[in-house]
C-alpha cells in the first residue's frame, strides 16, 4: 500500500488522514499543534518526504508557504505535493511551475471528511492525477478534475461565495421567519421541500442554528478567507453579491472572532435586528 505524507491535521485534516490510515495506508504526519493521529507514524515536518504523494491540508496559502519553503530542499522528482485546502489560485500556480504540485481542495465540512465521501476537485496533469488518485478515493466520493493547477482552487472559492450567499440568506430568512412569528422547523421543511432548498437549509438549520448548537466545523475566519479568495478572481468584474457577502462576513468575524462557527453569522444577523 502507498505511504502518504499529510501535513495538517485539524478539523478536516485529523478525519481525513484518519480515512486514509483506516484504508491501509502508511501515512507519515506532522502538524505544529498538539495533535496525533492513531495508527501514523508522527514526524517532524521533513519527515513526511518520506513518502512520495504529500498532502496539506492548512488553513490558508501563508501556512502553505511557510511549509513549502521548509520542504522543498527535501523533494526529488518522485515527490507530489497536493494542497487540500482553500488556497489562492496564483499561489498554487506558484508552487506548479517550481515543483511538482497540484490542487485537490474538498467540500463536504466534517461529516463527510469522517464519513470519506467528500467532493474532491483536482488541478493536476494526467501523471499527478494518477499518482494521487487512489489516496483521493480513500477519502472522497466525487473526484472532479477541473483543469490546470490553480483551477481546483478559484473553483473552490466560487463554490464557497455560492455557499456563503446560501448561508445568510438562509440567517435572513430564519430571523424574518421568527420576527412573523412563524414556526421554523416548519420554514425548513418548507425551504428543503422547495425552490429554496440549499446545502444551509439541508445541513445547517436544524442540525445546528435552530438548536443552538452552531458547530458545523467551518470557521468564520476560512470562510471570509475563502470569500477574499473569490474577490481575488473579479478582476474588472462588478461582483456586487460578492461584495456585499464579504462585508457581511468581515462584520461576523469582527463580532464574534475568526475562530467561530461560519453557521454563527445567524447569530449576527439576529442580534442586529434584535
Ligand atoms: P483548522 O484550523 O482546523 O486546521 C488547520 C491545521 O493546520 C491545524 O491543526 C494547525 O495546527 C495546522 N497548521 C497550521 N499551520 C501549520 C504549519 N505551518 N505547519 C504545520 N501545521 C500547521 O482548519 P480546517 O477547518 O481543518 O481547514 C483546513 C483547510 O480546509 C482550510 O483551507 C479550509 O478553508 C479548508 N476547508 C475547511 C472545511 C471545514 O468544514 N472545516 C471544509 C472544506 C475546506
Amino acid at each position: 500500500m502507498q505511504s502518504i505524507g499529510f501535513i495538517g491535521l485539524g478539523m478536516m485534516g485529523m478525519p481525513m488522514a484518519t480515512c486514509l490510515v483506516a484504508k491501509g495506508f502508511s501515512v507519515f504526519a506532522h502538524d505544529a499543534g498538539a495533535a496525533v493521529l492513531p495508527g501514523a507514524s508522527m514526524v517532524p515536518l521533513a519527515g513526511v518526504a518520506q513518502a512520495n504523494t504529500i498532502i496539506l491540508m492548512l488553513p490558508d496559502s501563508r501556512a502553505v508557504v511557510a511549509v513549502m519553503e521548509a520542504l522543498l530542499p527535501h523533494l526529488t522528482p518522485a515527490h507530489l505535493v497536493m494542497d487540500m485546502g482553500s488556497s489562492l489560485p496564483a499561489e498554487t500556480r506558484r508552487w506548479a511551475a517550481a515543483t511538482r504540485f497540484m490542487d485537490a481542495p474538498v467540500s463536504g465540512s466534517v461529516v463527510k471528511a469522517k464519513a470519506g465521501t467528500l467532493a474532491i476537485m483536482c488541478g493536476a496533469a494526467d501523471a499527478e492525477f494518477a499518482q494521487a488518485e487512489p489516496a483521493l478515493r480513500a477519502m472522497g466520493e466525487a473526484i472532479i478534475r477541473t483543469g490546470p493547477p490553480g483551477s481546483a482552487h478559484a473553483m473552490k472559492a466560487l463554490n464557497n461565495y455560492v455557499y456563503a450567499a446560501g448561508l445568510l440568506a438562509t440567517a435572513e430568512a430564519l430571523v424574518l421567519g421568527e420576527q412573523h412569528g412563524l414556526d421554523l422547523s416548519i420554514l425548513a421543511d418548507v425551504l428543503n421541500a422547495s425552490s429554496g432548498r440549499n446545502i444551509a437549509t439541508e445541513t445547517k438549520v436544524k442540525q445546528e442554528i435552530l438548536p443552538g448548537r452552531y458547530a458545523g466545523g467551518f470557521q468564520l475566519g476560512l470562510m471570509r478567507k475563502d470569500l477574499e479568495t473569490a474577490g481575488s478572481l473579479a478582476e474588472g468584474y462588478q461582483a456586487e453579491l460578492l461584495a456585499l457577502c464579504r462585508a457581511r462576513w468581515d462584520a461576523a468575524v469582527a463580532a464574534l472572532g475568526p475562530r467561530a462557527d461560519n453557521t454563527e453569522i445567524h447569530k449576527l444577523v439576529r442580534g442586529e435586528n434584535a
